[in-house]
């Protein structure tokens, strides 16, 4: 996808902060962090969202999570971390290709979400 943001830090368009990286994923720190420890991963592959992926991509999603962990204690956050994944409209996601975020760092991140 020529105009995705994130496809553009995969081909080294624009540049970012790289933390992890194989032949299918990427891991590069957030530009603008909400923790100490605030890592995007992503697929290479440009998927929109956790809403479009097909069974297909379930390898490389499976992948992403399997190696949340080894991620989080590299960049120092070594007793545990938060994965989000933000999803279409109701999930508040503004980078429509799909990514977890990884939050942590040396204290807890905070309360899941605010009671209704
Ligand atoms: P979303 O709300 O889609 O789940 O989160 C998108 C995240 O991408 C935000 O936390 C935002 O700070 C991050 N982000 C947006 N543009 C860039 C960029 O060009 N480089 C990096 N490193 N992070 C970005
Ligand atoms: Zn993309």
């Amino acid at each position: 996808m020529s105009d995705c943001v994130f496809c553009k830090i995969v081909d080294g368009r624009i540049p970012a902060q790289k933390v992890y990286e194989d032949a299918e994923i990427l891991a590069f720190n957030d530009i603008n962090p909400a923790r100490p420890v605030h890592v995007l991963v992503i697929p290479k592959k440009h998927i929109a969202s956790l809403a479009t992926v097909t069974p297909a991509d379930t390898p490389v999603l499976g992948r992403m999570l399997a190696t949340a962990s080894e991620i989080a204690s590299a960049q120092g956050s070594t007793d545990g971390f938060r994965i989000i994944i933000n999803t279409g409209r109701v999930g508040q996601q503004e980078v429509p290709h799909l990514h977890i975020h990884i939050v942590g760092g040396p204290d807890p991140v905070g309360p899941m979400l605010k009671r209704i």
